[in-house]
């Protein structure tokens, strides 16, 4: 890197207005940055206390020369764009000029660099922004910038900071998303003295992507390519059996910058189109390389958006790569058919209707903080097979009303709806697209939500795990799970609680777990998707702090994953055994999230729908 010099006022009046340092993962963004654009190859980022006490980052970059160092925490000061026409050619991830004084001015800040070309280095020390002192010392090629004490100054600003926990997670995304990005560089990640992460430098970006993405894309991951002159794209994608319940592991990188990037994002979603359910998120890490003069990275003072010029060109490139991608590895397993003895835990269903039934009341409020992105994505990816319920109230239009069940009030109410107490009681017809129970009681034809009532029968099964004990059932080989940091310290909070449940979970050193056993009722399910959407779940929701929502949220998990799926074929025993498992059920109108377990077309819908009644 070349000189640094002071952007012109209008130039830097160009720049997207805007303070850089939120929180320490912030900082740690910055500082990566600067690390990267110095071509360092070695970055160690070190922390004490989730970046309240320190932040440093030492990288083996080219350093910077004494007049640099003294330039580099001036505002607007930077050795990346010099020009008005630079700002459309911006090929370091830094151009603003503003991380460093910025982040100086909140904290006490040291510099020591020392340019490669150079014998010896200089330390600058500074507090909230003042120069306390410079030395010329003796230090290796490279830079090393410590903050301490974030926000000393700023006390309205330190007391927003969150936990230690909570600010190390966002440090060690922020971390892994710079080494995805950067594969050739090693990033050590170490917390209160302690190493959290090692990545090597790898010169397969694959390799890196399963280093930090952990095993789950090893096993089944699909390699994406494209290059048609003006867009290149190189990805890893999750086989669609591999999914995560938030957009946060899927990372772009639009020519070499991890951006969160809606078109991207958006052209990926469809490329999975039919593959996924509502609510369902690939694990994906995309790179997309375009001209530098037709993506605007100055979009925001993060650096973390860009704009195409070309958007649709680019979304439909994406799409179809991915989609092809996707076709051409298409492992559709279809269920294998199951026996009466194992009946209600049945093996190997489609995936696609995996989580049919699985859409709460929680993932809707969640779903609609998600803005513009989901709000197209839901049309990419909800194939009509799930809320059947609703498409079924639709079509009955006017008679709606009558068919609702009396939600939460078991057997009184189904007694007045349908003269009978009992589900064991009803007459089974038969089944309906393999989704319904078709019953009939006295006038009524009853119709029971297959999935809906099995995953009723399951939560309450699990919810007496105080009380009486769950089965447990030991895996032939153990499962085992790679999170990451914030995720891994969820999951251990929370292993005391899931062992009532039957659940054996041992950490295995690192963020690695090793699943033993599970409850019976999830059979051979995909422990793994479970697990980590349940510690998605308590993540997103924050319900990690109050143990009994996080638990209860937890079991609607296992009840939704453990239930029979929309389009499994039942037989009639199974059936008749499903039926009374919902007579002993507390509340069996209501799947745990509240959709209805039953709906009854009485024999006035009929009447009328064949105009026997005028
Ligand atoms: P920007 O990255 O936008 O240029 P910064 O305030 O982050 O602005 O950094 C200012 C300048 O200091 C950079 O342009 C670069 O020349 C120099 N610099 C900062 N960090 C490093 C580093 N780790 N190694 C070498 N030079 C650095
Ligand atoms: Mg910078």
């Amino acid at each position: 890197m070349s000189q640094i010099r002071i952007l012109p006022e209008i130039l830097s009046n160009k720049i997207a207005a805007g303070e850089v340092v939120e929180r320490p993962a912030s900082v740690v963004k910055e500082l990566l940055e600067n690390s990267l654009d110095a071509e360092s190859t070695q970055v160690v980022v070190e922390i004490e206390n989730g970046g309240r006490s320190l932040i440093r980052v030492s990288d083996n970059g080219m350093g910077m020369s004494p007049d640099d160092a003294l330039l580099s925490i001036e505002r607007y000061a930077t050795s990346k764009i010099y020009k008005n026409e630079d700002l459309f050619s911006i090929r370091t991830l830094g151009f603003r000029g503003e991380a460093l004084p910025s982040i100086a001015s909140v904290s006490r800040f040291s510099l020591v660099t020392r340019h490669r070309d150079a014998d010896t280095g200089l330390e600058l020390l500074m507090t909230g922004g003042k120069i306390q002192k410079v030395t010329e010392i003796g230090a290796p090629v490279g830079t090393q910038v410590s903050v301490r004490q974030l926000f000393f100054n700023t006390p309205a600003r330190r007391k927003f900071l969150k936990g230690v926990q909570t600010e190390m997670g966002h440090i060690a995304d922020v971390v892994a998303s710079m080494a995805l990005g950067r594969p050739g560089v090693q990033f050590k990640l170490v917390h209160n003295h302690k190493s959290l992460k090692n990545w090597v430098a790898v010169s397969n970006p694959a390799d890196r992507v399963i280093h930090v993405l952990g095993a789950e894309l090893k096993e089944g991951h699909i390699t994406v390519q494209h290059d048609d002159g003006y867009l290149q794209l190189d990805g890893w994608l999750s086989s669609p059996s591999v999914t995560r319940k938030t957009s946060r592991s899927m990372h772009i990188y639009i020519n070499g910058r991890a951006a969160r990037d809606r078109v991207v994002q958006h052209a990926l979603f469809e490329g999975y189109a039919g593959r996924l359910v509502k609510g369902q998120f690939p694990m994906a890490v995309l790179f997309v390389r375009v001209p530098l003069d037709r993506v605007d990275v100055n979009v925001h003072p993060a650096k973390n958006e860009v704009r195409f010029s070309d958007q649709k060109q680019v979304h439909d490139t994406v799409r179809s790569a991915v989609a092809r991608a996707l076709q051409q590895v298409d492992a559709r397993k279809w269920g294998r058919r199951f026996s009466q003895e194992k009946m209600l835990f049945i093996k190997e269903k489609p995936r696609e209707y995996q989580r049919a039934g699985a859409w709460t009341a929680s993932q809707q409020h969640e779903e609609k903080q998600k803005e513009a992105l989901t709000r197209s994505m839901k049309t990419a990816v909800s194939p009509s097979s799930v809320l059947p319920l609703e498409t079924l109230s639709d079509e009955l239009g006017e008679l709606t009303a009558d068919t609702q069940p009396v939600g939460g009030n078991g057997f009184s109410k189904q007694a007045q709806i349908w003269g009978q107490t009992r589900f064991s009681d009803l007459k089974v017809i038969g089944q309906y697209q393999d989704i319904y129970i078709v019953c009939e009681s006295n006038q009524d034809l009853i119709l029971l939500d297959q999935h809906a009532a099995h995953e009723r029968i399951l939560y309450e099964k699990l919810k007496q795990s105080r009380k009486v004990k769950i089965e447990s059932q030991g895996l032939l080989i153990p499962e085992i799970i790679d999170l990451n940091y914030r995720e891994a310290k969820v999951l251990e909070k929370f292993l005391p609680e899931l062992a009532p449940l039957g659940f054996e979970i041992e950490p295995f050193g690192g963020d690695t777990f090793a699943v033993k056993s599970v409850p019976a009722v999830l059979g051979d399910r995909e422990i793994k998707t479970l697990v980590v959407e349940m510690v998605e779940k308590w993540i997103e929701d924050g319900s990690a702090d109050a143990a009994e929502k996080a638990m209860d949220d937890g079991i609607k998990l296992m009840a939704c994953h453990g239930a029979i799926r929309a389009n499994q074929r039942l037989t009639d025993v199974e059936i008749k055994v499903m039926l009374e498992q919902l007579d002993a059920c507390e509340n069996p109108s209501n799947c745990p999230h509240g959709r209805p377990t039953w709906v009854k077309l009485g024999k006035a819908f009929f009447e009328k729908a064949f105009k026997r009644l005028v």
